[in-house]
């Protein structure tokens, strides 16, 4: 008898630090797979093809939308992202926990069709934290950096769609409350699965 895994929605504004922790959170849950997103965007200095995104062009992106591909997608910034529907259903059907980062678009998306999960938004201490981070991180150009600080007010001020909100002063910190939440999220009544035929009996 085995409970199916729970989808774990986490958003945060860019230079937050979600990247780190959603990485320290997968070391830490051994249930955890994560929905590799596919995206548009250029891949980065460090990441890996179908490891952090699947990297894709914009016909390819369109394909996938028009054949319905997609659980959702978004318009992030110039780019596109989008959670592929096969990349959940495996993983939730053989009971593993999933993890989907989003923006607030897909957040909004998910919520409007009633979609079951716990939704988490991190954010940073203060913005000006945020144009810290994004500037260290020496990515980004300053336009873009403007832009995704602009980007990430309108998230923050987006705060009521979510059922958690965690401030990211420390990465160990921030992890630890994810697996506060998730545990008790996971003792609901409503998710109860019995563990024994005869608790199962009993509850009739
Ligand atoms: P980045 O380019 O910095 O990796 O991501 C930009 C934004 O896109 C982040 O807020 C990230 O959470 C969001 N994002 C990544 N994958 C998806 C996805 O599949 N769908 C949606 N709606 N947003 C995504």
């Amino acid at each position: 008898m085995k409970s199916e895994g729970l989808p774990i929605i986490i958003s945060a504004p860019s230079g937050t630090g979600k990247t780190t922790t959603c990485k320290v959170l997968k070391k830490r849950m051994s249930n955890l797979k994560i929905a590799t997103s596919h995206t548009t965007r250029k891949i980065r200095e460090g990441e890996w093809d179908g490891v952090d995104y699947h990297f894709i062009s914009k016909e390819e992106f369109e394909s996938k939308k028009n054949k319905k591909e997609f659980l959702e997608w978004a318009q992030v910034h110039t780019e596109f992202y989008g959670t592929s529907l096969e990349a959940i259903a495996k993983h939730q059907q053989a009971g593993f926990d999933i993890l989907l980062e989003l923006d607030v678009q897909g957040v909004a998306s998910l919520r409007n069709m009633d979609f079951k999960g716990i939704f988490i938004l991190i954010l940073p201490p203060s913005i000006e934290e945020m144009g810290n981070r994004l500037r260290k991180r020496g990515t980004e150009t300053e336009e873009s950096i403007e832009r995704r600080l602009n980007t990430g007010k309108q998230e923050i001020k987006s705060y009521q769609k979510y059922d958690y909100v965690i401030t990211n002063n420390e990465v160990e910190e921030t992890v630890e409350s994810i697996l506060a939440i998730v545990r008790a999220e996971k003792s609901r009544v409503a998710r109860y699965v019995p563990t024994s035929d005869d608790i199962k009996e009993l509850l009739g």
